[in-house]
């Protein structure tokens, strides 16, 4: 039986050691949220010899590393005890690991006596911090043996309460690496912030520059509720450090809202979807500033909750456009996907919506760079794809589309090229000049569609008896023009009588009907005196074609 008490008390008091657990100084305690006790005062009005009074298993153990609450106007007051175990005093810094934090008092007490009081956090002046940092800090020596510690926060911003008790040297090293991180994250998006702003330069496409915007604006959020516009801008105006939070991240929403309207090309693609987002976006214009007057409170609560509604609408009218076949939002998707799940989780986070972490807190930062990586090629893709279509624009110009030969608009380029270097170096050139015979009466016959057939069939037997170096036109309804480069009008002729005495073999069968049919052909060839111009040498083929009409037809003539 007693041995049993022993148990139980043992048990006892290992538990309530577990509860009340000290801090041990001579290491860095970097998240001590599980060493804290709690007490909220819903008044926010308390002051510390009021809390002092109160009973003390008012405050309750909390159970996690971060703190953190929806938006609210209540004092959380933070308890713990800390352990010098030194002879002599350490200095410590007492460190709030979020930037926006606006008041934080602190007591320090050593044997029940006020050792020390402190206040700081986003409502005062930059430079009242320890060491200046964009996370508030406080210093403090702290006496040999145990030193209980009271903290309280307020703020009407996300309430996220990461709290840390570290030694100078870790705190710098800490900052170091974070430089480090920052550095990377804003080097990457400046340098895809000119690309696209190079790329709107040179292509004067809309939506590259509101993509500029877009990551502008992401970068200013960032930097704004990071605290480093606080050290760059507003050292000594704390409260235009805090509206610039909100208002920045309101812009963000609304460049982003901006960009998606555009890079999806709504307007053409839905003309609803397009008016409902213009709608989106003037509500999100009209609560920045409404809530602008209503108190900062309102505004920090809605840029940050309507931050996610945006979110969800883009991810919406994304996948919207994808299934009404807009290709666009393919890449659009791969692309925004990451940085609005990157919006949500971090906005979702500091609303304590989702327990904190670290990778939370910066989800948005690397969904933004992946954003930026993707997009980007998606960028760079639809300036491919309009190349493309430029392209094949340009060949289709110059194609004649029934026989998929050259056309005119292509043999008058492709023809005072030819010339010319036939002209400079001196070198053979012969023309020929096709011609079907009574044709009209072909179409007479079996119709135009027969017709059409017997041309395709045509300019096949041409294309398949062309060397490298020649070309084929057609020139007119049912006239062929071959070049031939590097050649005398002898071996035009040959190559001319081959193809005429190909088609007097054939018949080819179109409905039923087998048609046979000839050509006749007219050949000449470049002389120097033609100077650098077709003109000539096609006028003596056509004399010749003439001849071998004349002549009775089926024939080839020179
Ligand atoms: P000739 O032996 O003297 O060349 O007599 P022809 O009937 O071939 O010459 P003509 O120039 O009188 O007639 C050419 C015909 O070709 C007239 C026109 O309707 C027809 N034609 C022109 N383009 C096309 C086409 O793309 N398809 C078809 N089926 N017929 C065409
Ligand atoms: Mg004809
Ligand atoms: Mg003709």
């Amino acid at each position: 039986m007693k041995l049993l008490f022993i148990l139980f008390s043992f048990i006892f008091v290992l538990h309530s050691a577990a509860s009340e657990k000290t801090l041990d100084l001579s290491i860095p305690n970097k998240q001590i949220g599980n060493a804290l006790s709690v007490y909220e005062d819903k008044s926010g009005q308390l002051d510390f010899a009021q809390i002092e009074q109160l009973p003390s298993d008012l405050f309750i153990p909390l159970d996690h590393a971060v703190d953190g609450h929806l938006f609210t106007t209540s004092a959380f007051w933070y308890r713990f005890e800390v352990n010098n175990s030194e002879k002599l005093p350490v200095d410590r810094l007492i460190v709030m690991e979020i930037p926006w934090i606006n008041s934080i008092d602190i007591t320090v007490l050593h044997n029940n006596v006020l050792i020390s009081t402190m206040s700081g956090g986003n409502n005062y002046p930059y430079h009242q911090r320890a060491v200046e940092d964009h996370f508030p800090n406080f210093k403090h020596s702290f006496l040999p043996g145990v030193s209980t510690v009271y903290i309280k926060v307020m703020t009407q911003d996300p309430f996220i309460v990461p709290i840390s008790i570290v030694d100078r040297e870790t705190f710098l090293s800490d900052k170091a690496e974070a430089s480090s991180y920052t550095g990377f994250i804003y080097g990457f998006l400046v340098s895809i912030l000119l690309y696209n702003l190079f790329l709107y330069f040179s292509i004067k496409t809309r939506y590259y520059a509101l993509y500029v915007l877009y990551v502008g604006s992401f970068i200013l959020a960032n930097m704004a509720y990071n605290g480093f516009t606080f050290k760059l801008f507003f050292a000594d105006y704390p409260q235009l450090q805090n509206w610039a939070q909100s208002t920045t991240i309101f812009l963000f929403s609304i460049c982003g809202l901006l960009f998606t309207q555009s890079f999806l090309n709504l307007k053409e693609h839905s003309p609803s979807l397009n008016r409902i987002t213009q709608f989106f976006i003037l509500f999100f214009v009209v609560m920045m500033l409404s809530t602008a007057i209503a108190g900062y409170h309102y505004h920090v609560m809605f840029s940050i909750g309507l931050s996610v509604v945006f979110s969800f609408y883009v991810l919406g009218i994304a996948i919207y456009s994808l299934l009404i076949g807009n290709r666009s939002a393919k890449f659009f998707l791969f692309g925004t996907m990451s940085s609005l799940i990157g919006t949500s989780v971090t906005a979702l986070t500091v609303m304590a919506l989702v327990p904190y972490t670290d990778i939370g807190f910066k989800a948005l930062d690397y969904g933004m760079v992946m954003d930026a990586i993707l997009l980007s090629l998606a960028l760079a893709d639809r300036v491919r794809i309009t190349n493309e279509e430029k392209a094949i624009a340009q060949r289709e110009a110059k194609t004649d589309m029934l026989t998929g030969l050259l056309n005119r608009r292509a043999y008058y380029e492709i023809c005072t090229r030819e010339i010319e270097l036939a002209h400079e170096y001196g070198t053979n050139l012969s023309v020929i000049m096709f011609d079907i015979d009574h044709f009209k009466n072909i179409n007479d016959v079996y119709g135009h569609a027969a017709g059409d057939k017997v041309l395709q069939y045509f300019a096949v037997v041409l294309k398949h008896e062309l060397r490298e170096s020649d070309y084929v036109f057609r020139v007119g309804g049912e006239e062929f023009l071959v070049l031939m480069p590097y050649t005398k009008s002898e071996d035009a002729v040959l190559f001319a009588s081959r193809i005429r005495a190909e088609v007097d073999d054939v018949q080819i069968n179109v409905d039923d009907n087998d048609i046979v049919f000839t050509v006749s052909g007219g050949v000449a060839e470049y002389k120097m005196e033609d100077g650098k111009y077709i003109h000539a040498v096609e006028r003596r083929a056509d004399e010749a074609l003439y001849r071998a009409k004349w002549a009775g037809r089926n024939n080839i003539s020179r």
